[in-house]
């Protein structure tokens, strides 16, 4: 099935794709840590062919039979927009996550698969999305024909293969976490979990963060958003809990 795809971003719709929370990945912490609480999340994905497990076994985790990818999720899953978004537009712009600046196309999908990527997602999260007309900027025909989104693209791969590693020792210490033994039985979802005090340091370490201002500003923003509408966040009442019991 080869179709182009015409996208052009139209802002006033913003609050459908920037919702409570974002996806960061290592590298991208040392710039956006200060602005979103972080947990970790990690997503299963069955590849579609041969050419997509190729693509996928360097930048996931081979468990059973299918892959799991692990990221760092910025932001409040409980609110419903971003607390970035500011009257419509991305209060940090200039240096969004890359992750928003792909959407809605997915690094998890190789560059020539992109087509089915966004005939899924028109089908769901993004039906509503004003972005895809036939006056828009032609940006994929097999491959992305715009440079910036290609290049943050394959910038965000090379991220994910950067954290591959450290995300496969984080997902291994909760394997048996009854809410991960859920995940493997549906057919996809996500795993959330505080960054737990054994990969401070790693962690820290990696994105060249000073790890007592990474546990202050953690702190603070997960209690600012501890309670959203009267709902507790018990995933960031044990990041909390976390990051209290890491020596300084
Ligand atoms: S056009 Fe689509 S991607 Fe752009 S702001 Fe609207 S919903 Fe989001
Ligand atoms: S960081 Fe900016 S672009 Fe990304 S979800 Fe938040 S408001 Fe939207």
């Amino acid at each position: 099935m080869r179709k182009q795809i015409k996208f052009q971003c139209m802002i006033d719709c913003s609050s459908l794709c920037c919702g409570g929370a974002t996806i960061l990945t290592l590298k991208e912490l040392n710039r956006l840590y200060r602005f979103f609480p972080v947990t970790i999340g990690f997503r299963k994905i069955f590849p579609l062919n041969s050419d997509h497990k190729a693509y996928i076994e360097e930048i996931a985790i081979k468990f059973r039979n299918f892959y799991i990818i692990g990221d760092f999720v910025a932001g409040n899953r409980l609110k419903k927009r971003c607390q970035m978004l500011k009257n419509f537009l991305c209060s940090i712009n200039s240096f969004k996550p890359l992750q928003c600046s792909v959407i809605p196309f997915s690094v998890t999908f190789p560059e020539e698969l992109q087509n089915l990527v966004i005939a899924k997602k028109r089908q769901g999260a993004f039906k509503s999305c004003k972005g895809f007309h036939d006056d828009a900027k032609l940006v994929w025909d097999v491959e992305f024909t715009d440079k910036e989104l290609r290049e943050n693209f394959y910038k965000l791969r090379q991220n994910f293969i950067f954290q591959r590693s450290i995300m496969e020792k984080i997902f291994f210490k909760f394997e048996n976490n009854p809410f991960l033994k859920k995940l493997m039985q549906s057919e996809e979802g996500l795993f959330e979990v505080p960054i737990i005090s054994d990969f401070i340091d790693e962690i820290c370490g990696f994105a060249s963060i000073d790890k007592k201002e990474f546990i202050k500003v953690q702190k603070s923003l997960f209690i600012r958003e501890l309670t959203v509408g009267g709902v507790k966040n018990s995933l960031f009442i044990d990041a909390l809990n976390a990051l209290e019991s890491v020596k300084i």
